[in-house]
């Protein structure tokens, strides 16, 4: 038995923990009894691969990282692209959600809630695209799968919680009376956007495990 191994194509830890989680607590039927293996790219890239998200959409972001890193390493690569969509603000921050204000996540956390201080409509949802991509595709073919997922939920008042990431604080997933950051790993392993989009790529992992043999050696 051998493991698979696939680089997951971002630098944030919690992400990483998000995705070694839902590996897993995978299921081996329809993978021949492979395990994956999944790398950080600090694991395995000496020096940071800085990768700019042109695109305009999350799968395009997601894509664009997949493919480059694939390209780069010649194994498969999971990357991910997500952010916060708030209804009072059009919409926004979207794509955007990191770089939305200077500074880290709490800089981020304290420009929201400024902005939603006056509105009532504290409705909002997180989105993920979740794609994995094959390094050695022919010259104009598409060369990766792609998945979306969606968590719906209302902006609170002031953060809460400790864990997590990014806007987690702020957030309060539907069916739930705590944010993301109180409710902790078990809660996001369920109901998250990142986890539905991952459900979606693991539908083609026995498909990865095929192409990592033959392929990836
Ligand atoms: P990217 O997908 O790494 O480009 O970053 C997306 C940004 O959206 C993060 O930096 C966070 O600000 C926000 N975001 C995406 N997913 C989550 C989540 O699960 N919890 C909290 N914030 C998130």
């Amino acid at each position: 038995m051998n493991n698979i191994k696939i680089v997951l194509a971002s630098g944030n830890r919690h992400k990483y923990d998000e995705f070694a989680d839902f590996f897993a607590s995978l299921d081996s039927a329809g993978m021949s009894g492979e395990r994956v293996e999944l790398l950080s790219i600090e694991d395995f890239a000496r020096t940071p691969v800085d990768i700019e998200e042109s695109g305009s959409s999350y799968e395009e972001n997601a894509a664009i990282k997949a493919q480059t890193c694939a390209k780069l390493f010649g194994l498969p690569v999971i990357a991910d692209d997500s952010g916060l969509e708030v209804r009072a603000l059009d919409w926004r921050p979207g794509i955007y959600s990191a770089r939305a204000a200077p500074g880290g996540d709490r800089a981020r956390i304290l420009w929201l809630l400024d902005l939603m201080e006056e509105k009532d409509d504290r409705r909002a949802c997180f989105r993920a695209s979740c794609v994995i991509a094959f390094p050695n595709s022919q010259e104009g073919l598409r060369n990766y799968f792609s998945s979306e997922g969606v968590c719906w939920g209302n902006i609170s008042c002031c953060p809460s919680g400790e864990e997590g990431f990014g806007y987690d604080p702020v957030f309060v997933p539907d069916g739930h009376q705590k944010s993301f950051a109180e409710l902790g790993r078990a809660v996001k392993r369920e109901i998250s956007h990142r986890s539905i989009a991952m459900r979606g790529v693991a539908l083609i992992l026995p498909y990865v495990v095929k192409y990592s043999l033959v392929h990836c050696g």
